[in-house]
């Protein structure tokens, strides 16, 4: 063994947690790099493995880092794990210290400084929507598919400009809306950065269901970032200032909970006790924050419906976005909300554990494999006939979506808070764009 060890004593993976491994394999065939290489070192055996070694005092190797790098963080195998190894906690620690430590490329530094100066920066992302509109409507992108001229100029813009939804124009969030009747709590809305600038939709369906189910609503202005794709990027410090941010607006709106639609905001904003635990003036506020923050489907189920549901006639596959399935244990609430709804119809979608691929900006930093993911979900999407794909978080709705097209296949997607707000206006299914199936138009 030669060279500086992998881990310096700033916060190191767990040897404790990375021990609890007893290599069984259970979570190989639920590992969607694992799907793509097979290879053990893109497994989580094989990752926690190479934890293990830098534990030992190994070097910090450029393929460890490749490996490390390769891990969607999808925590698909913290589900299938029957020893309960908290390989999120590993691989987030493993992470922060490869971002330190880890002598990058010029041009691996360049990307991940760029996309870390724009997404977690909702402003910044809001100047996007006018030029972004503007090459939508003038049939640029239609020219652009059809000479692949993105892929000419780099799989890295080919995957940005393919993930763009079509931008919707709605009103700014009031910052206060009353309850609907009896209030029966006080939310807090995280508005997010992607949510908001490109999905705005999602938060005004949501905040009208949370005041149509007796919430009174908070919306706090100029909230910044979670720190949910920093953290998850090893970014820790970045992750921790936007934390201490979030927990400050929010403790000045005074709610009972903080209600959150996107599962990767969600599954951070739940786990930011350990993000500050170090932090004597916010280690007890963030720890009372995140016993405070629900996914709108969990809080929603907790109030139990008051709200008149009207029938929605469709066909709806619903997918597990991975930060709420696997990382917050939130299966049952979505598809409770989406079974109350009259005359609509859900439908499973195979193989529901592997990931799409977005993984929070795994698909920019890996446009390839992340296409492949993308198109086996969206197959998987199609062959359930479903005339809608519902989930819980926009990288999700823009992976599939995207991976729908390029496969030339047909179904509209949204939220499932649009979903459910469709049904208490009640609107008709092409209101969310599902288009009746062929045989009936
Ligand atoms: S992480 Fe869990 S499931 Fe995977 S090999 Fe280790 S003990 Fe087995
Ligand atoms: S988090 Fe996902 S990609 Fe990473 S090792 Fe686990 S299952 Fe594989």
């Amino acid at each position: 063994m030669a060279g500086t060890p992998a881990f310096d004593d700033d916060r190191p993976p767990s040897a404790a947690v990375a021990g609890d491994c007893v290599h069984c394999g259970f979570c190989l065939t639920t590992c969607p790099t694992y799907a793509l290489w097979g290879e053990e070192a893109d497994s989580p055996r094989g990752r926690i493995y190479l934890i293990q070694a830098g534990l030992d005092g190994e070097p910090m190797s450029a393929s460890m880092v490749r490996h490390v790098d390769r891990c969607l963080g999808c925590m698909a195998c913290v589900t299938a794990c029957p020893s309960g190894v908290r390989y999120d906690r590993l691989i987030e620690d493993t992470r922060a210290q490869v971002e330190r430590r880890f002598d990058r490329t010029p041009r691996q530094r360049a990307l991940r400084a760029a996309i870390f100066a724009l997404f977690p920066y909702p402003r910044r992302l809001r100047l996007l929507r006018g030029p972004l509109r503007a090459y939508q409507a003038s049939g640029l992108r239609r020219l652009a598919a059809r000479t692949g001229l993105m892929e000419r100029l780099g799989p890295t813009l080919a995957t940005l400009e393919s993930l763009a939804p079509r931008l919707r124009t709605v009103p700014r969030p009031p910052r206060l809306v009353p309850a609907v009747g009896a209030r029966r709590a006080v939310v807090g809305v995280l508005t997010g950065c992607v949510q908001s600038a490109f999905f705005p939709e999602v938060n005004s369906a949501t905040i009208r269901i949370l005041a149509a189910e007796g919430c009174e609503v908070v919306v706090p202005p100029a909230q910044g970032c979670c720190g949910a794709l920093s953290v998850h990027n090893g970014r820790r410090a970045e992750a921790q200032r936007f934390a201490r941010r979030i927990v400050d607006t929010f403790a000045r709106a005074g709610v009972d909970h903080v209600v959150v639609n996107a599962a990767g905001c969600g599954s951070a904003m739940k786990e930011y006790a350990d993000l500050l635990r170090d932090d004597p003036a916010y280690a007890a506020p963030a720890a009372a924050f995140a016993a405070r923050v629900r996914d709108l489907s969990q809080l929603l189920v907790e109030l139990g419906p008051v709200a008149t549901r009207y029938p929605l006639p469709v066909t709806v596959a619903y997918h597990d976005a991975c930060h709420l399935a696997h990382a917050q244990g939130i299966r049952a609430q979505p598809r409770e909300l989406l079974a109350g709804i009259p005359e609509l119809t859900v439908r499973e979608i195979a193989d529901p554990e592997i990931c799409c691929g977005s993984a929070g900006v795994w698909n920019v930093l890996h446009p390839e494999p992340a296409a492949e993911l993308g198109e086996r979900k969206a197959r998987n999407v199609l062959a359930t006939g479903a005339r809608l794909l519902v989930t819980a978080n926009p990288g999700c709705l823009m992976q599939v979506a995207a991976a729908v097209r390029r496969l030339g296949g047909e179904v509209a997607t949204a939220h499932t808070a649009q979903v459910l707000d469709a049904s208490l206006r009640g609107l008709d299914p092409a209101a969310l764009g599902a288009q009746p199936p062929r045989s009936s138009r």
